[in-house]
């Protein structure tokens, strides 16, 4: 071995020892007397010494150590004299009496500390070097840590590890493929799995009534921030199960991760339906770290004249807790929030409920103060806090506000990243009606069952189907989703029919499944995580590029490898494949 120690293990209780480190140069000093070197693993770093006096040729050798230059030393671990308490080696140094250097670097195009001088594009051409930082080492290893603990609490509820390929066939449902063409069979392609969901149905039909599988998943989606086109699931799927039973069981493995991972204990997960997240948070995945919820307002607020409330089908408020005071500039700076290109509202309206009781309002003009207390009582508003009221269009004056309130939460401190608050969003709707398209699609997929009860609503209201369809949010994230499958035959036909499919596509896309169900289908069910999201959350960091070892950027490029690349005109003709301007 080249070392004998790592440069994080040393400590004081080594000191006399003779050892051996490798490892890369983190940064050297130069004191006339000595020279200092600062080595670095991913283990740490520990401090070498060089004196001149005793040993200057070495000490000489030392000083032309480059940034990032690989090298050995041997030499004993001895007291710092000034000692850096805030490493674990920060009380010991290595007094080097041999160095060899393992290799020379060039100079790093950027700094290779805890907060680098390198810019995106430059840190992902040079992943390797952006790697050996601590903040993507310690991502990297939370990651780690958290795919163990997946698979010892999976492992210890009965679940089996089973691969599915990679290699399937395109369905026109869902997002795009990314394809994959056949050399064998000219004109004919294989596309790279969006989830294993069939297949993790069929093990059920195969009776592996407990499969789990970390797996990476492909999806040819519109570049958005913090989307990657291949990104990894925790997917699950249960045989012999209610909902209750998935929900409990998953339930079980968030509480492991959050014990085994960040020490906590959230308690039992509370529960919300998608109606009420979308009425009182305006979104089905409600941050519930504060509360600041929705009151609608209009039965309040209507014929008093302001017609814009009048026409509006809805009119709805936040209160936000102290905040009666805000400045003039502070209040037209939250209206040019809300009328935001991305956030879509026309105008915001506000009453200030204020310290010594008064109340004065945008809309004064059309409201006595009666009226305005009718509407702090709403809020059980108390002096000193702010109303912040929208109007419009339902869906989207819900979705503008759900933006003001987790605005008005960061604002407020109110969304503590190191706070976890877990929550299930249940009884999603079966399905979307699309205006452009005309037409219906699942809002989870094809395959998820309609809540039994409403199954006669399948023929005469279509979108009031509710699914046995449930996500698991945490913090504002959606971390996960699942549901209750259709195990016969008829339902997923008709389901199909639903979805706009003749009987013949449906038999050609997904034949093997509904085939499959003719043999003795269990009723099943199951859920995927979205692992680079929860890790990135545990890790606290926004971005799951800094948690996924070689990300693409949001270009979906590998700046490192340059891909996607053209290939040979040898390599395409060999598949068959043309090629505009070729
Ligand atoms: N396959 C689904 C997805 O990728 C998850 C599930 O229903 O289990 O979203």
């Amino acid at each position: 071995m080249l070392r004998t120690h790592t440069c994080g293990q040393l400590r004081l209780s080594d000191t006399g020892k003779s050892v051996t480190l490798s490892g890369w140069v983190q940064r050297s000093r130069d004191l006339g007397g000595m020279t200092f070197v600062d080595l670095r693993d991913r283990y740490g770093l520990t401090q070498l010494a060089f004196n001149m006096e005793t040993n200057p040729e070495l000490c000489l050798q030392a000083r032309k150590l480059g940034r990032e230059f690989v090298i050995a030393a041997t030499g004993k671990v001895i007291e710092r004299s000034s000692k850096n308490l805030k490493i674990p080696t920060g009380e010991i140094e290595i007094m080097v009496e041999k160095l060899e250097v393992l290799n020379a670097s060039k100079v790093p195009p950027f700094t290779i500390e805890e907060e680098t001088d390198g810019g995106e594009e430059l840190r992902m051409r040079y992943r390797y070097l952006d790697l050996r930082r601590n903040p993507l080492r310690r991502n990297l290893e939370l990651r780690h840590r958290m795919a163990i603990e997946t698979r010892n609490y999976m492992d210890a509820q009965g679940f089996l590890e089973i691969e599915t390929p990679f290699l399937i066939k395109s369905t026109p449902e869902g997002a795009r493929d990314f394809v994959v063409p056949s050399r064998v069979h000219h004109g004919k392609f294989y596309a790279l799995p969006q989830s294993p969901q069939t297949f993790k149905q069929i093990l059920m039909v195969a009776g592996y009534d407990r499969y789990y599988q970390i797996v990476r998943c492909f999806r040819d989606e519109d570049l958005r921030a913090d989307r990657q086109p291949e990104f990894t699931q925790i997917d699950c799927e249960m045989a012999f199960v209610t909902q209750e039973d998935i929900l409990n069981t998953f339930e079980g493995l968030g509480r492991h991760l959050f014990k085994a991972i960040k020490g906590i204990d959230p308690g039992s997960f509370p529960r919300m339906s998608y109606a009420d997240a979308m009425k009182y948070y305006g979104s089905d995945k409600p941050d519930i770290r504060f509360e600041m919820k929705f009151v609608e307002l209009k039965d309040l607020l209507k014929n008093k004249g302001f017609s814009v409330f009048d026409f509006a089908e809805l009119v709805v408020g936040i209160c936000a807790e102290g905040c009666a005071e805000y400045s003039r500039k502070q209040l037209d700076d939250l209206t040019e929030f809300v009328k935001k290109p991305q956030i879509g509202a026309k105008g915001l309206v506000y009453i200030q409920y204020k310290p010594n009781g008064s109340l004065k309002s945008s809309v004064d003009k059309f409201y006595s103060p009666e009226d305005l207390q009718k509407v702090t009582e709403a809020f059980k508003a108390k002096p000193g806090d702010l109303i912040l009221i929208l109007a419009g269009d339902t869906y989207k004056t819900r979705k503008a506000l759900n933006k003001l309130r987790l605005e008005m939460g960061s604002r407020l401190g109110l969304r503590n990243p190191e706070e976890f608050r877990p929550l299930w969003v249940l009884d999603f709707p079966l399905l979307e009606w699309d205006e452009e398209t005309k037409r219906f699609y699942a809002m989870h997929h094809p395959f998820t069952s309609p809540k039994p009860e409403d199954i006669p609503l399948l023929d005469t209201d279509p979108r009031m189907v509710r699914a046995n369809a449930y996500d698991l949010v945490i913090n504002g994230v959606e971390i996960g989703g699942g549901s209750v499958r259709i195990h016969n035959k008829e339902l997923q036909k008709k389901m199909f029919q639903i979805l706009g499919f003749t009987d013949e596509d449906a038999q050609a896309q997904f034949g093997f499944l509904m085939n499959a169900f003719e043999y003795g289908a269990p009723p099943h069910g199951g859920i995927a995580f979205g692992f680079d999201r929860w890790v990135a959350l545990f890790a606290g960091v926004d971005s799951i590029r800094d948690v996924i070892a070689f990300p693409k950027n949001n270009a979906g490029q590998d700046m490192m490898i340059d891909s996607p690349a053209e290939i040979s005109g040898e390599q395409l003709k060999e598949l068959g494949v043309r090629t505009v301007g070729l």
